[in-house]
C-alpha cells in the first residue's frame, strides 16, 4: 500500500462527490449562500464577543437579516410559496445546518429554529393553514416593504412538565365560546421551557392537552403575538451554549379560533376531534429535523482539522531551531501521538457526515412516497391498528424487493422489480424501517459521540483550547455539541426509537444483504476495510438474534423495551456500524467518480487512498467498540453460557479481531498525511 499523499484538505469537489449533490446545482448555491452567511456575519459575532451573553441583541438580531438576504429563510418553503428548492429539502436544511455549524451551531440553531416552527404547519397542517404562514414568513420580495414572521416551536414545558417524556403536557385548550353554527373561540395556556426564536417570534406552534370534555385528546395549536391575551416571551435562558441563537421561558394565555388547531378538526356529537393530536405532528416533524442535528456536530469535528494542523505545525515558529529543523518545520506534528489523535477525530467527523447525509438523501426520497401512502391509506380508511396490518402484509414483497435491489442487475427479474418499486406501500415500509433506524442513529451518534470528539479536538490545542480566542472556536464547539445532543430529543430518546426500530424484520434483511455486499467487495476494495465491517455486522446481527431468543437466569427476558441495560448499549453499537458503513460506501464512490471530475483528475489517487486509510481506521474502530458492547451483553447477563453458544460468539469475535490485520499501519499512514499536506496560510473566517 502507497502512501496517502493528501494533497490539501477536501474541496467542494470531494464533497460534492462523496455527499451525491455534484448534480444539484441549487443545494451547491444553499451551501454557498450558507458558507457565506457563517464565515461573515456569524463568525465576526462570535469574534466581537456576542456569544460572552445569552441575551438576545440587535447586533445578533443581524443574522437574521443575513438569512433572509441571503435565501436561507425561504429554503424551506417550496416553489409556489417563493422557495427556491423543488421537492423535499432535509438535504438542502443538512448542508445548511452543516455550512452555518463550521462556523457556529447557534446561528445553524437560529436557521433551522423557524423551520421547525413553520414544520408541523408543513407537514400536518391544513391547506389555508400553510399557505398564510408560509407567505408571512417568506422574506419581503423586490418592491415590498413589510417584515417577515418568524415562528417558534413549544413543546417542552418547566419542571416536571414535557422533557424527554412528551406525553406528560401541562399546556391546556378549552373552549370559551361557541356560537351556533360558528366557530369555537378556544382558551389556551402554555407555558414553554427552553424556546427557541422568543425573543422574536410573531408565532408560536404550541403542544396543548384538553382540558374540556369537548375537545378529544392533544393537539398543536397556533398562537400569535396580536391574539387577546397574554403573549409573554419570559426570561431568557442563562445558556452556555449556541448564545447566537434566543431561548427563553414563555408564558402564554391566549384566545384564539378553532380554526389555529394544526391540521384542522372535525365535530362529531358536540365534540372537537383534532385531526391529529400532538403526538402525530411532533412524530411527522422530528423524523426530519433531527437529521440536520446530526450534521451540526458532524461539520465542527471536520472544521477543527486545519486549525489543529496549523497549530501543530507552527508551534515553535520564531524559536532557536531556524527554518528546515524538524522542530521548527514540523513543531508538535514530531510527536506521533497528536497526529493519531487528530486522525481519530477526522475520521469520526466523515463518518457522521456520511451518515448523516446518507440519512438526509433517503428522507428527501421518502419524504413524497409518505404523502403518498398517506392518500391511498386515507382513500382506503385504512387508519391506525389497520394501516399497520396493512404495511405488515407488504412485507414479503419488501424482503422480496431487496433481493432483487442488491442481487445481479443483469439477471434479475425487471418486470418484478419495476413492479415493486412502483408499490407505494412496498417502498413505504422499505423507507419506514430503514429511517427508523437510520435517523435516531445520526442524533445520537453524531452528536453524543461527536461531543466526545469534540474533546479530543480542544486537548490538542493545550491551553489555547480553554480560551475564548481559539483558532476555530474549538472550546465553544465542543460545548455546543451537548446541547446538540440534548435538544430536539435527548440520547435516551433516540436510543428508545433504536430499541424499536433495530429488530424490524425490513431492516434486519437489508442489513443482511448489506453484509454480503461488503463481502463481495472484500477483493477489490481490500483498502476501505470491507471485510472488517462484515465480521462487526455478523457479529452484531448474531448478538441480536441471541438477545431477542434468551432470558436471564431470573427468566426476564434480555431484549425488552423496559431493559435499557441491554438495548441501549445496542442502540450504540449499531451506530458506530451504520455510520462506519456510509463512510466506506462514500469513499468508493469518491474513488469511482473522482477520476471523472476535471478539477480532480490529478489528486484523485491521494485523496482515494488517503480516505481509504480514513475508513479503515473508523472500521477498526468501530469493530472495537461492537466487540467490546456485544461481548458484555451476551456473557454479561447470564450465570454460566452455554458451550455451542460461546463458541459461537467466540469465532465470530474472533474472525472481527483477525481482521484487523493492517489497520493500526493505515492510521500511521493516514496520519503522516497530515505532516504534509498544504493548509493555507490562515483561517478564512476571524478569530
Ligand atoms: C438551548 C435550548 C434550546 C431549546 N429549544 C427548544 C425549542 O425550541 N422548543 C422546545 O420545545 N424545546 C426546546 N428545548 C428543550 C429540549 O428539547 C429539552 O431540553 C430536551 O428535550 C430534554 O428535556 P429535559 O431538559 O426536560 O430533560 P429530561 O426529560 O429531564 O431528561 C434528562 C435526562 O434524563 C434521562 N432520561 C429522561 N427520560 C428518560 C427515559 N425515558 N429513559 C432513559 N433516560 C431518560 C436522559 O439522560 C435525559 O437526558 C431547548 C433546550 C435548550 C437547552
Amino acid at each position: 500500500m502507497s502512501d496517502s499523499l493528501l494533497p490539501t484538505l477536501p474541496g467542494d469537489d470531494v464533497r460534492q462527490i462523496m455527499w451525491r449533490f455534484s448534480d444539484r446545482f441549487d443545494l451547491q448555491m444553499a451551501v454557498q449562500s450558507a458558507r457565506g452567511v457563517a464565515r461573515g456575519t456569524a463568525a465576526r459575532l462570535v469574534a466581537d464577543g456576542m456569544r460572552n451573553t445569552h441575551e438576545w441583541s440587535d447586533e445578533k438580531a443581524k443574522l437574521l437579516t443575513a438569512f433572509d438576504e441571503s435565501g436561507l429563510t425561504a429554503l424551506y418553503m417550496d416553489l409556489d410559496q417563493g422557495g427556491f428548492i423543488d421537492g423535499p429539502k432535509v438535504m438542502a436544511m443538512s448542508l445548511v445546518a452543516f455550512e452555518l455549524s463550521w462556523v457556529d451551531a447557534g446561528a445553524a440553531t437560529g436557521s433551522l429554529a423557524s423551520n421547525l416552527a413553520l414544520a408541523p404547519i408543513q407537514a400536518k397542517g391544513t391547506d389555508k393553514q400553510r399557505a398564510f404562514y408560509m407567505e408571512k414568513s417568506l422574506p419581503p420580495q423586490p418592491g415590498e416593504d413589510r417584515i417577515p414572521w418568524r415562528g417558534a416551536f413549544a413543546l417542552t414545558e418547566p419542571l416536571p412538565f414535557v422533557g424527554v417524556d412528551t406525553g406528560i403536557l401541562n399546556g391546556k385548550v378549552r373552549i370559551i365560546d361557541w356560537p351556533e353554527g360558528g366557530e369555537p373561540l378556544l382558551q389556551v395556556d402554555k407555558r414553554g421551557r427552553f424556546i427557541t426564536n422568543m425573543d422574536f417570534a410573531n408565532f408560536v406552534t404550541a403542544a396543548v392537552d384538553s382540558d374540556d370534555p369537548r375537545i378529544k385528546g392533544s393537539c398543536m395549536v397556533i398562537l400569535e403575538n396580536t391574539d387577546p391575551g397574554t403573549f409573554d416571551r419570559g426570561a431568557p435562558t442563562l445558556k452556555l451554549v449556541h448564545q447566537l441563537s434566543s431561548t427563553r421561558d414563555p408564558v402564554f394565555s391566549q384566545q384564539v379560533p378553532a380554526s389555529r388547531i394544526i391540521g384542522g378538526y372535525e365535530v362529531v356529537d358536540g365534540v372537537i376531534i383534532p385531526k391529529y393530536n400532538h403526538s402525530e405532528v411532533i412524530a411527522s416533524v422530528f423524523h426530519r429535523t433531527r437529521i440536520p442535528v446530526g450534521l451540526m456536530t458532524a461539520a465542527k469535528l471536520l472544521s477543527a482539522i486545519e486549525p489543529v494542523i496549523r497549530y501543530q505545525r507552527s508551534r515553535f515558529h520564531g524559536g532557536e531551531s531556524g527554518e528546515g529543523s524538524p522542530r521548527h518545520d514540523l513543531g508538535l506534528q514530531m510527536n506521533e501521538d497528536v497526529t493519531h489523535r487528530l486522525i481519530d477525530v477526522w475520521a469520526t467527523g466523515e463518518a457522521a457526515a456520511s451518515v448523516g447525509f446518507e440519512a438526509s438523501r433517503q428522507a428527501d426520497i421518502f419524504d413524497p412516497i409518505e404523502a403518498a401512502k398517506d392518500s391511498i391509506c386515507e382513500e382506503q380508511g385504512l387508519t391506525g391498528r389497520r394501516q399497520f396490518m396493512a404495511l405488515r402484509k407488504k412485507e414479503p414483497e419488501v424482503i422480496e424487493y431487496l433481493n432483487l435491489l442488491y442481487g445481479d442487475e443483469a439477471t434479475r427479474d425487471a418486470a418484478r422489480f419495476e413492479e415493486l418499486g412502483n408499490d407505494t406501500l412496498v417502498q413505504f415500509a422499505l423507507m419506514d424501517a430503514r429511517a427508523n433506524v437510520m435517523n435516531p442513529a445520526v442524533k445520537l451518534w453524531n452528536t453524543g459521540y461527536g461531543a466526545t470528539m469534540m474533546r479530543e479536538a480542544v486537548s490538542l490545542m493545550g491551553g489555547y483550547g480553554t480560551t475564548e480566542d481559539c483558532p476555530g472556536f474549538l472550546p465553544q464547539k465542543w460545548m455546543d455539541a451537548q446541547l446538540e445532543a440534548t435538544y430536539e430529543g435527548p440520547e435516551a430518546v433516540q436510543r428508545r426509537h433504536l430499541t424499536l426500530g433495530m429488530p424490524s424484520k425490513i431492516f434486519r434483511h437489508e442489513f443482511s444483504l448489506w453484509i454480503q455486499r461488503l463481502e463481495g467487495l472484500a477483493d477489490s476494495q481490500t483498502a476501505f476495510a470491507p471485510a472488517t465491517l462484515a465480521a462487526a455486522m455478523k457479529l452484531w446481527s448474531w448478538t441480536i438474534d441471541y438477545l431477542q431468543s434468551h432470558s436471564d437466569p431470573s427468566g426476564k427476558k434480555l431484549y425488552h423495551g423496559k431493559r435499557q441495560g441491554v438495548t441501549f448499549p445496542l442502540a450504540d453499537s449499531i451506530c458506530w456500524l451504520l455510520s462506519a458503513r456510509s463512510l466506506l460506501e462514500d469513499g468508493i464512490e469518491l474513488k469511482t467518480k473522482g477520476a471523472d471530475n476535471p478539477v480532480l483528475a490529478n489528486s484523485i489517487d491521494g485523496y482515494a487512498s488517503f480516505y481509504a486509510d480514513l475508513c479503515h481506521v473508523q472500521i477498526a474502530r468501530s469493530a472495537g467498540e461492537v466487540s467490546r458492547i456485544c461481548a458484555n451483553l451476551v456473557f454479561g447477563f447470564q450465570d454460566s453460557m452455554d458451550d455451542g453458544e460461546a463458541a459461537e460468539f467466540s469465532a465470530l469475535r474472533d474472525a472481527v479481531d483477525r481482521s484487523l490485520v493492517g489497520s493500526e499501519l493505515a492510521k500511521a499512514r493516514a496520519a503522516r498525511s497530515l505532516t504534509t499536506i498544504m493548509i493555507p496560510e490562515a483561517l478564512d473566517y476571524p478569530v
